[in-house]
């Protein structure tokens, strides 16, 4: 098990209020506001966090640069993917790894 893994694990442990205070905080550090594919819909929809709420809802659509990897949130929560905001939650893009990746006998 990775450290997205056990993150995912220990929040299925986490009562409902704490899992939405975990958000919130992690919200709070979300840096995609300073990304260059970040943009006013997003901005005035409040829209952050995309690698844990998945894509962005009809504002962000080219994916300029994406700059997740330098993030707080990604280094604690061991991410493997970027671009949530356009091609999904970390969660989403491992599963369509997966799923692409598996042998079809
Ligand atoms: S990894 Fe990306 S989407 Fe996730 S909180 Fe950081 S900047 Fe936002
Ligand atoms: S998910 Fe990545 S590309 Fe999208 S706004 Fe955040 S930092 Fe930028």
């Amino acid at each position: 098990m990775d450290t997205f893994e056990e993150k995912v694990q220990a929040m299925k442990n986490m009562a409902p209020e704490d899992v939405q205070a975990a958000v919130e905080k992690l919200k709070s550090i979300c840096t995609c506001p300073t990304c260059p594919s970040y943009n006013r819909c997003a901005k005035d929809g409040k829209e952050l966090l995309f690698c844990t709420t998945g894509k962005s809802f009809m504002c962000i659509s080219d994916e300029k640069s994406c700059i997740c990897p330098t993030c707080p949130v990604a280094r604690d929560m061991g991410l493997k993917y970027t671009f949530f905001c356009t091609r999904g939650a970390e969660k989403a893009q491992r599963y369509e790894h997966t799923v692409w990746g598996t042998k079809m006998v």
